[in-house]
């Protein structure tokens, strides 16, 4: 029988606890899923593709080992779920601000590729508010970030922006 694969795009930058829990579903559902970070997208990333897929590979350690594939694609994501085989792209749903532009890609999607199923899949309530961009906004003013995402990309965070100083006017 044909593998089940499935694709999992998104910019990633960097990583959540919400990406990572959306990943460890797929991996339950289907047989392999290509974790997929979009170049050339138009948001001026904090952090290159290659620094992303490695927070990626870093995060999951052995727990996806075999089943899980990091790589970069560019391009429509529905060409790349064929290149793939895949028969399913997987999507997080936070809360209901997500549905308007998941539902306007879902169209887009299957006027360009009736045969590749969109999957959405919910995070658990406590990932519900995150956000790479909240993560970004908070880590750059030297918040603790700790509890948002994996270890290897607070550390990269921390990396990026120093931390906060008080500028006194004298
Ligand atoms: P994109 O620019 O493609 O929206 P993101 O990296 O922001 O890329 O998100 C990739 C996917 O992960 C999207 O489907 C998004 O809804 C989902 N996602 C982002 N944050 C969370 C979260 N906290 N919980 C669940 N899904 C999330």
């Amino acid at each position: 029988m044909r593998p089940r694969n499935a694709i999992y795009p998104g910019s990633f930058d960097p990583i959540t606890f919400g990406h990572l829990d959306i990943l460890m579903r797929a991996i339950r559902l289907f047989d392999h899923v290509y974790v997929a970070v979009l170049r050339n997208s138009e948001k001026t990333p904090l952090f290159t593709v290659e620094e992303r897929l490695d927070m990626w590979r870093e995060s999951v350690g052995s727990a996806g080992a075999g089943q899980v594939t990091f790589e970069s694609f560019d391009g429509l994501a529905v060409e790349y779920a064929r290149r793939r085989q895949a028969i399913a792209m997987v999507r997080g749903l936070r809360a209901v601000s997500d549905f308007e532009a998941e539902f306007k890609l879902a169209t887009a999607n299957r006027h360009l590729g009736a045969e590749i199923e969109m999957v959405y899949l919910m995070t658990s309530n406590e990932h519900s508010f995150l956000s790479s961009t909240i993560v970004k906004e908070v880590a750059s003013m030297g918040g603790n970030v700790e509890s948002w995402v994996p270890g290897p990309v607070a550390r990269r965070l921390k990396a990026k922006y120093g931390h906060g100083e008080e500028k006194r006017q004298e």
